[in-house]
């Protein structure tokens, strides 16, 4: 049995501690949904202020070459590039990670069609984010491909010699699961598709290495474990043997090899800088490097191998409190065990209640998501959670459940963002 004193002992040898302190957390609070939204890093609003202020206030359009703006995309790119076992150069920050998959799926169909034009299957997992699922739909009809969804174990059957692409999400939203990229991308390759990889719940999060995988496309998104704010851009990644082969089909002027050369005729720029479509948000990209900041400042102290060990440790930490102190409650783990097979988030369900218990985790500050219809979700953070808080987490959901809080009438009236 852990006692709060072990976790306070924990907490008390725990190297990346000081890293907490990076964060703007409200008092009082348990934040268990950095992989929905990260928290505001400290050094953020000023930052902002003075993009605001003296780069668009005194620069003005000066900015664009005496702030550096035009170049952020790529120069946040390559601070991205190393937590996905990229190299610089080949990483843009932009747009949305809808709107970059949007680009990289129709790229990959593009080589597809020119190298195996009888491929004509996208294969994706049932359980994926549905925007991924959606885009996927979208560019399946306007191709006159098939998209052929599976369960995690039905991927292998599924990549017949009529598939072009694997899409898949590298750890699932709802459940936490891990794929072992390595392997999968293996099993596409051996069968002759190529495989796009969305790391929405892993960079930042998990160890990510997309050239030892031998990835083809991989996108991802910044405002969750990159903590880089509300509506952070995105970023996307090609794999150099195809980063120069074709135009991705939002060709803006962004991506144009010259863009103040105001040509009428699209040139696309060399590698990744053509995977850009549009004016860039200056100053969601600024927000996003302070929250870039905050994992480069892990560094010194182990960088992504100590975070994923913290990590583990937490949410092991995590399933054995709810499982000693939460027996009976009728909570399901739904997340993986093995270290190997799942991410940095832990998911409960529960048959009935799993909407009201986060709210009422929510009303006193311990604050999860819900996805519906039976999952309480909670996400762990090592730079900024300790292992007292986990027990305080698990404490709080053991007094809900024990005194019938959550069947308050207030905590189960739905909202729109849950
Ligand atoms: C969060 C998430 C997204 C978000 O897409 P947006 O375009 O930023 O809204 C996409 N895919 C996955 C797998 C996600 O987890």
């Amino acid at each position: 049995m852990t006692s709060l004193q072990d976790c306070r002992a924990l907490d008390a040898v725990d190297p990346l501690r000081p890293l907490r302190d990076l964060f703007a957390l409200p008092a009082g609070v348990i934040y268990l949904d950095g992989n929905s939204l990260g928290p505001l890093p400290r050094a953020t609003a000023a930052r902002v202020a003075r993009a605001v202020q003296d780069e668009w206030g005194e620069g003005l359009i000066r900015s664009w070459n005496s702030a550096g703006w035009f170049e952020l995309p790529a120069r946040i790119g390559d601070r991205i590039a190393p937590w996905i076992g990229a190299a610089a150069g080949e990483v843009v920050a932009t747009d949305t990670t809808s709107v970059n998959l949007y680009k990289v799926l129709s790229a990959a169909l593009t080589l597809a069609a020119q190298d195996a034009p009888r491929r004509r299957v996208v294969v994706s997992e049932r359980s994926n984010f549905p925007t991924d699922l959606y885009i996927a739909q979208a560019l399946c009809r306007e191709r006159g491909c098939e998209l052929r969804l599976v369960e995690a174990e039905g991927i292998a059957a599924a990549l017949d010699a009529g598939v072009a692409v694997l899409l898949l999400t590298h750890v699932n939203y709802r459940t936490g699961a891990m794929h072992a990229m390595a392997d999968v991308t293996a099993r596409a390759h051996a069968a002759g598709a190529l495989a796009i990889w969305d790391l929405a719940h892993s960079a930042g999060a998990v160890p990510v290495d997309l050239h030892a995988a031998d990835a083809d496309f991989a996108i991802g998104c910044g405002y969750k474990y990159l903590n880089g704010g509300p509506g952070a851009p995105a970023f996307a990644w090609v794999h150099p043997r195809h980063a120069d082969r074709f135009w991705q089909p939002l060709a803006g002027w962004w991506g144009h090899e010259a863009p103040f050369a105001f040509t009428p005729e699209y040139r696309p720029a060399p590698g990744i800088a053509r995977y850009l479509c549009g004016t860039q948000p200056v100053l969601s990209m600024t927000a996003l490097g302070c929250g870039l900041e905050t994992l480069e400042a892990s560094l010194p102290l182990g960088g992504m191998a100590a975070l994923r060990r913290k990590s583990l440790a937490l949410t092991d930490l995590f399933i054995a409190l709810v499982e000693q102190r939460c027996a009976g409650a009728g909570l399901r783990l739904v997340t993986p065990r093995g270290h190997a097979d799942r991410g940095s988030q832990v998911c409960l369900a529960r048959d009935t209640g799993a909407y009201a218990l986060v709210q009422a985790l929510i009303a006193r500050g311990v604050i999860g998501d819900y996805r519906a219809p039976d999952i309480l979700r909670f996400g762990f953070t090592p730079l900024y959670l300790g292992f007292e808080d986990v027990w305080q987490a698990v404490e709080h959901l053991r007094e809900v459940l024990a005194t019938g809080e959550w069947q308050r009438e207030e905590f189960n009236r739905q909202q729109a963002v849950t």
